[in-house]
């Protein structure tokens, strides 16, 4: 048989896409993978409808119609602070993860070393390796996630091209402080490093929690890409309709990766969130409120059967620590959720790149109605014991 690509071989399927499959075949509520479970806003179904309708079926300029492109601008600044053109600055990729990929294929060469956080997003581990970049670890540290200055000024070098920022961040619901950032962008500046910045999760806030974006500090706006995609602010992650907004020199570079790999994202959905994101600003202090009370829910549900919860600041995931429960690891744990109790979650361990850092570890998705919540809760009574 032929060899087949050596460094494909050197990752697994995704666990939470898998969890996902799981779920569907023990008829188990998902709480692994990050999607919501209610409905998008009834304005941006109807923009939908409404553009298919208008026979709006054709490929899209490559990087975006330039509807979304204008207003994906226009919302930047007023809510990141940053300044881009639609010509210049702006690729609508399929969702957040093509437009992440996309931009380490367009920036990384190979033996580039890139910067990740951990506990990390298990796509960025295969994206580096897709990339052909060398990964380096820096640790966030229970139970705030914060990390260490001096670890972090070490990981970078004449070597490093990039660091990965994923904030509101998931797994941990870590929200990145403005001073934080600081020390990142100050390292990026001093090493002529580029930070690519995931921020998906920008409008999931608690506690009066602001979103800072790296791209609008000094000095980063010409060496940031700024990721993000409507899946979650808008509840339609099965959309795939995400962007990078970055310099002229480095948006070249991604618009020609993005076009060779994928075209263009589904055109008719480009007009939808073009006005999506015209919603007022009422509808983003609503989507806050609305997860600040899930939040609470779960953390109440989790903490009563005997989870330890790392209540997070951002996004709308709860990290657990599942020793009072049980001794089993991560993945065993996850398997009995899932097949016994009827409720997926992410194993732990997805998150790390030693299995053995996330043994103690769940991860739940709170993005759901009450009512789903409220199912799972009382499935997960007979966890207890
Ligand atoms: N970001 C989501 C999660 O962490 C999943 C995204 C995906 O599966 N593409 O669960």
């Amino acid at each position: 048989m032929p060899q087949l690509a050596t460094h494909v071989q050197q990752f697994t399927e995704s666990v939470i896409r898998e969890m996902t499959r799981l779920a569907r075949q023990y008829d188990a509520i998902n709480l692994a993978q990050g999607f919501p479970d209610f409905p998008c806003p009834a304005e941006i179904k109807e923009a939908a409808r409404r553009a298919i309708a208008d026979d709006v079926n054709q490929y899209a300029i490559t990087w975006g119609a330039k509807s979304l492109r204008d207003a994906i601008c226009e919302k930047a600044r007023w809510y990141n602070g940053i300044d881009a053109d639609p010509e210049a600055n702006v690729t609508v990729c399929c969702g957040a993860t093509e437009a992440m990929i996309s931009s380490l294929m367009a920036i990384v060469n190979p033996g580039d070393e890139v910067v990740v956080f951990e506990p990390f997003y298990e796509n960025y581990g295969p994206d580096a390796v897709l990339s052909h970049a060398t990964p380096r670890f820096v640790r966030l540290a229970e139970p705030d996630w914060t990390f260490d200055e001096a670890e972090l000024a070490a990981a970078f070098n004449d070597r490093t091209k990039a660091i990965i920022i994923n904030t509101p961040n998931n797994p941990t619901g870590k929200v990145f402080s403005r001073e934080e950032l600081e020390c990142v962008a100050a390292l990026c500046r001093k090493w002529d490093v580029i930070a690519v910045t995931d921020e998906i999760y920008e409008h999931i806030l608690y506690d009066g929690c602001a979103h800072v974006s790296i791209a609008a500090l000094d000095g980063m706006a010409d060496r940031t890409i700024t990721v993000n995609a409507a899946s979650k602010t808008y509840a339609v992650t099965g959309w795939r309709v995400g962007w990078a907004v970055a310099s002229a020199r480095i948006t070249a570079s991604l618009r020609k990766v993005h076009d060779f790999l994928t075209v263009g994202s589904p055109h008719p959905l480009q007009e939808a969130i073009a006005q999506a994101l015209k919603l007022p600003r009422s509808y983003y202090e609503q989507l806050a409120s609305d997860y600040t009370v899930r939040r609470d829910l779960m953390h109440g549900m989790l903490e009563s059967v005997g989870f330890a919860c790392y209540v997070p600041k951002g996004a709308y995931y709860m990290m657990t620590n599942t020793r009072k429960l049980t001794q089993e690891e991560d993945v065993a744990f996850a398997r009995r959720l899932v097949k016994e109790i009827g409720v997926a979650v992410v194993p732990g361990s997805s998150f790390y790149r030693d299995p053995a850092d996330g043994a103690d570890k769940v991860r739940f998705c709170f993005a759901k109605q009450r009512a789903t919540l409220a199912a799972a809760a009382a499935r997960l009574e007979r966890v207890k014991g």
